[in-house]
């Protein structure tokens, strides 16, 4: 029989993490089928497998993940966005607002050149702010956002209109 699941019928949603109130949306659950995890690496890389794309810049932590499937995929290399205090060398540093405080990612200062033609992976795109930050530490770099995919985005919380009304392509899989 054909396997008709949609890529969307991989991701679980859980009621109240990581608190009251928040319906999660699950990945794992589509990493871990193979079917799958190849849907969402295959869609993700597919309006950029014709354009010059130099690395591929992941956002801690499940853009990791999908990342470094992409940029295998496309032959390039794979760029880690950590959380504060995670990457070894010498790093630049962009904050930004969260619901309640702050949160800050740091990207290693060589790991870009100037010129290169980066494409940003994450798995969720809600408010915006996390992408923006690493689009933010790319550009201090002197590289060029090519484009930012997600496999979910999640269109009431913004993140889309921000990051376009930026100027920035965004390409998602599923809301
Ligand atoms: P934003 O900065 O756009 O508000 O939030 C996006 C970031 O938070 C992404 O790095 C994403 O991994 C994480 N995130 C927020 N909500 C969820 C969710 O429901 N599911 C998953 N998998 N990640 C989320």
């Amino acid at each position: 029989l054909r396997d008709t699941r949609s890529l969307r019928d991989y991701i679980r949603t859980i009621v109240d993490f990581p608190k009251e109130g928040i319906l999660f949306r699950d990945v794992t659950t589509l990493f871990a089928d193979a079917r799958g995890f190849r849907m969402a690496v295959d869609q993700l890389l597919t309006p950029y497998a014709g354009l010059a794309i130099d690395k591929v810049v992941g956002l801690e932590a499940r853009g990791f993940i999908l990342g470094g499937a992409v940029a295998h995929q496309l032959s390039v290399g794979f760029v880690p966005i950590r959380k504060k205090g995670k990457l070894p060398g010498s790093v630049i540093s962009e904050a930004y607002a969260l619901e309640y405080g702050e949160a800050v990612m740091e990207i290693h200062d060589d790991a870009l050149k100037s010129g290169e033609r980066v494409l940003i992976v994450d798995d969720l795109l809600a408010t915006g702010g996390t992408a923006a930050a690493g689009i933010r530490l790319c550009e201090r770099l002197g590289a060029g956002v090519v484009g930012c995919a997600f496999v979910i985005d999640l269109p009431d919380l913004g993140g889309r209109a921000l990051l376009e009304g930026m100027g920035y392509d965004v390409h998602a899989l599923t809301a």
